[in-house]
């Protein structure tokens, strides 16, 4: 894997004095395929147990499949308005009330993309211009890579140190300064099962409103909390309305994943130009399912309840699981992953444990080093586990993970 924000050799200028003509973009070269996605193709040639890209291997809601079924058959299969169809528009506005407390503007602060993926980057080549800086806690979902290189932004990078994946507030404070234009926090986090404090999301707040920065949030994961943490949305935050933009999507919560329905919730000039981005880059998302999320975004409260039952059983299972097999874990907050250190199994780094992993034990996990801007640094002694699958499955890979012999 090489590093992502290193810049490619030599820059177009110097190519085209040599008179080699660069037919591909130099931003392009600077980031690989997603990791998390090439361990999916893995696993699937060498046979092994997929926990490495996060998604359920379990139904979604009977309901849920049934609208979808249903706006097929009603016809409602030509282009939703680009940003995001009514009902689905109202029926966000609804759930942020309800459970963030939050009154939000169906017409000029929604935009539906084509999952949170889209709706993030939208985001970012929106708000970014040449020289702006992005505050990036690390480790870091590894599309965030990529979102900053391709928009154009700076990444400053602030450290979540185990084991309880805290920030030093001295370090936070130093990456803030004049050319800082957001801040991208995602919380309940992946990769670290992290949920922010409202303390924490307050420090960011006020470090925002001092440099006129945006909060960039990914609450993708906002149901699934464990241990009694709540999750508190930065748009929530006295002060933050103008300057909070919450990205999230129907995947996780509803277990859709292969949907691609996300939104972006904020301020009508950012929604302004988030809306004109989304519309050249994809038109809209998918109409039908769009129709399925009014219905989706509806369920009642028990439904979170539930889901997060659901998946906390899951996490106990695999803490266990891992534990047994020789694995320190950290136990995760919220969000479906485990983030393991691999410094008691000897291996070279990451990237080659997750190799043996996947081809002599058959489970695949993802290379920590997807998650740090340096793969020297503390990700390479780390794997990260996804635990959204049936039991059967963890169980399978539990067998499979008995082989391996710490030290
Ligand atoms: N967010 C999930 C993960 O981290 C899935 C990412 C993706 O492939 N879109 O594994």
């Amino acid at each position: 894997m090489r590093p992502m924000f290193n810049a490619p050799q030599g820059s177009p200028a110097e190519a085209v004095a040599q008179g080699v003509r660069r037919m591909l973009s130099t931003k392009v070269e600077r980031f690989t395929e997603s990791v998390i996605r090439e361990m999916t193709r893995l696993a699937m040639k060498h046979d092994a147990v997929n926990l490495a890209q996060g998604f359920p291997d379990f139904p979604c809601a009977p309901e849920i499949k049934e609208a979808a079924r249903q706006a097929i058959a009603d016809d409602d299969n030509q282009y939703a308005i680009t940003w995001g169809q009514k009902p689905l528009r109202d029926a966000l506005v609804e759930k942020f009330a309800r459970t963030q407390g939050v009154t939000i503007d169906p017409e000029r602060e929604i935009t539906v993309t084509c999952g949170s993926t889209e709706a993030m980057m939208a985001v970012m080549m929106a708000v970014i211009n040449p020289g702006d800086e992005a505050v990036i806690f690390e480790p870091f979902y590894e599309n965030y890579g990529p979102d900053v290189i391709l928009s154009g932004a700076q990444p400053r990078f602030v450290s979540l140190r185990p084991p309880d994946w805290s920030f030093d507030r001295d370090e936070l404070a130093a990456a803030f300064g004049p050319r800082t234009k957001a801040i991208i926090v995602n919380t309940p986090n992946n990769p670290t099962g992290k949920v922010f404090t409202r303390e924490e999301l307050e420090f960011i707040r006020d470090l925002c409103v001092r440099w006129n920065a945006f909060a960039i949030t990914d609450e993708i994961y906002e149901h699934i909390l464990y241990d009694g943490a709540e999750h508190i949305s930065m748009a929530a935050l006295d002060g933050m309305r103008d300057r909070a933009i919450v990205v999230n999507g129907m995947s996780k919560t509803y277990t859709v994943t292969g949907w691609r329905v996300g939104w972006a919730i904020a301020p009508p000039g950012p929604t302004e130009a988030i809306r004109k981005v989304h519309d050249f880059l994809t038109v809209g998302a998918a109409a039908p399912l769009q129709a399925a999320g009014a219905v989706a975004l509806r369920l009642p409260d028990s439904y979170y309840a539930q889901l997060a039952d659901k998946y906390r059983a899951k996490r106990d299972l695999m803490l266990g699981i891992l534990t047994g097999a020789g694995f320190n874990c950290i136990k995760p907050k919220g969000a479906y992953y485990i983030m393991t250190d691999i410094s008691r199994f000897g291996a070279k780094d990451d990237v080659a444990f997750a190799k043996y992993l996947i081809e002599e034990i058959g489970v695949a996990v993802v290379p920590g080093s997807s998650f740090y801007n340096d793969p020297a640094g503390p990700g390479s002694q780390q794997v990260r586990f996804a635990f959204c699958k049936v039991d059967e499955t963890l169980h399978a890979a539990g067998e499979r993970l008995s082989r391996l012999k710490p030290r």
